[in-house]
């Protein structure tokens, strides 16, 4: 089967996506690219998660050319691509519907730099593309100009796109954005705009982060 290893995984992570309240139904998508072939694979469109299997996960070229996988690939397949042709160093996408980024979304608020967190992001506050049709070329152009290199992005009146290395790293992005948003919506809900770091502070931040966690190859 072609690229088992990367259907395999984003059959599961997709399946973590609702229990990790980062989407509900069959909303959201994912997909991870093979460094080697530059061949993506990605969720299919309109399955509930838990039903799907490694087959279901289509196989693309970057082009969008369907090279294996029966199933009609995620109806945001033009924004998967688009952010891998934008981004050659990152190898995973995961697009949610997750309640608090979409809620500042529908604000069409940026995320800014009110906890060092969002610095996870690469830059210091994530920013929010405008509006178009869910599933169009449009959406996909917006969202990677809006994004500007950023690894995670808003869309207005939709959800959010994160980016990694792999798909671990944009799943956990999606998660810390989540709650990012969250916090944020609270404090303007408790009536005041909070604090923001300094872009010193930011930047600091993110130098933390790239010497944080386990080295790799140890448990
Ligand atoms: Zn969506």
């Amino acid at each position: 089967m072609l690229l088992e290893r990367e259907r395999a995984a984003v059959a599961e992570y997709g399946r973590r996506l609702v229990p990790a309240r980062l989407t509900v139904g069959t909303g959201g998508n994912l997909s991870l690219r093979d460094p080697a072939t530059g061949y993506i694979a990605v969720s299919p469109s309109g399955m509930r998660y838990e039903d799907i299997s490694c087959a279901d996960v289509a196989v693309l070229a970057p082009d969008g050319t369907r090279l294996d996988g029966a199933r009609k690939p995620t109806s945001e397949t033009a924004l998967h691509l688009a952010f891998y042709a934008a981004r050659p160093d990152r190898h995973a996408v995961v697009h949610t519907h997750s309640p608090a980024v979409t809620a500042l979304a529908c604000l069409r608020r940026e995320l800014p730099a009110m906890s060092y967190l969002v610095a996870l992001s690469g830059r210091d506050s994530v920013p929010c593309a405008p509006y178009a049709d869910f599933g169009s070329q449009a959406l996909a152009d917006a969202a990677v100009r809006a994004a500007d290199g950023c690894d995670a992005v808003l869309l207005a009146s939709h959800g959010i796109v994160c980016l990694g290395a792999d798909l671990d790293a944009a799943f956990q992005l999606a998660e810390q954005m989540e709650f990012c948003a969250d916090v944020y919506l609270r404090c303007l809900a408790a009536g005041a705009e909070p604090a923001r770091l300094t872009p010193e502070e930011m930047a600091q931040a993110r130098a933390r982060f790239g010497t944080y966690g386990q080295p790799k190859g140890e448990k």
